[in-house]
């Protein structure tokens, strides 16, 4: 059993899917956690249900309010210690209908979104000589799939980040990893498979098979599988785990 010990835990996107799955589990190791999103809807849920103990409304996109964000909430919950930079997005489209408008926004979302986000709490979990940063990445930032070029871009650009980072902040106490799920029952996979049995007039399960026919285990992940990963890595006893990408994508990588 993880404890996290009344650490307080960022978890950006933490209302929903993944995000929140890993908001419950830092939780439940004790941690003092924040979830931040856009939507305040879901972000009062997870408070409500217990699996955060407070939220903030923050667009991972823009640096100066996230800053700001982030300041308040150290002031009021104490030092970021833990970093969860989960909050990102995918859209799908043969590379040439792909306008480099549309690599720019999911560049934006998931990779600036993360240096936004570590920029904001790195300074401080230095001086403090601990921290623990977390990207969630996906399998889509170690290997290319079909008609997401500028998500599968971005993800392998977050995994570079996560290899720098780590290095520059060797022997400070701080780490910082990658987790890379694959295709995990959330949100974001639910409106891929609506817009593949858009697109090809397959059923929602024929679409599933299609989704899984590379995934030896057989089946989407479940957001606590993606979690009890994050967790470990925030743990205390993952002090030399740094620069690395733990991927829980059942066999397909
Ligand atoms: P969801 O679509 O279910 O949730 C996305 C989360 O990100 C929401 O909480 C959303 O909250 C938040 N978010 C989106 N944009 C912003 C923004 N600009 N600022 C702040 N928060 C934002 O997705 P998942 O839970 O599936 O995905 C979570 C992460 O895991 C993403 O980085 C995704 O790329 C990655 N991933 C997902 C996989 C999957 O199969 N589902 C596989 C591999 C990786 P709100 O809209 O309220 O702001």
């Amino acid at each position: 059993m993880v404890s996290l010990d009344g650490r307080h835990a960022v978890v950006t996107g933490g209302g929903r899917g993944i995000g929140r799955a890993i908001a419950a589990a830092l939780t439940g190791s004790g941690a003092v956690v924040t979830v931040v999103g856009r939507g305040e809807l879901a972000l009062i849920d997870t408070v409500k249900s217990g699996q955060a103990m407070g939220y903030a409304i923050a667009d991972v996109t823009h640096e100066a309010a996230l800053a700001h964000t982030f300041k308040r909430l150290a002031a009021d919950r104490g030092p970021i210690a833990i970093l969860v930079a989960n909050a990102g997005g995918a859209e799908s489209a043969p590379f040439l209908k792909t306008s480099a408008d549309q690599f720019r926004r999911l560049f934006e979302l998931n990779v600036i979104g993360v240096v936004h986000a570590a920029r904001s709490v790195l300074g401080d979990m230095i001086a403090r000589k601990f921290g623990r940063i977390v990207a969630i990445a996906s399998t889509a930032g170690l290997k290319g799939y079909a008609y997401v070029s500028a998500y599968c871009a971005a993800k392998h650009a977050v995994i570079g980040l996560t290899r720098a980072l780590a290095i520059e902040t060797a022997r400070t106490g701080v780490t910082v990893n990658a987790v890379c799920p694959g295709y995990t029952d959330t949100d974001l996979t639910r409106e891929s498979l609506q817009r593949i049995t858009e697109k090809t007039g397959r059923s929602r399960d024929e679409a599933l098979a299609a989704m899984l026919k590379d995934v030896p285990l057989g089946r989407l992940v479940r957001p606590d599988e993606v979690a009890a990963a994050v967790s470990y890595l925030c743990s205390a006893e993952a002090a030399a785990v740094s620069g690395t990408t733990l991927t829980i994508a059942g066999a397909e990588l």
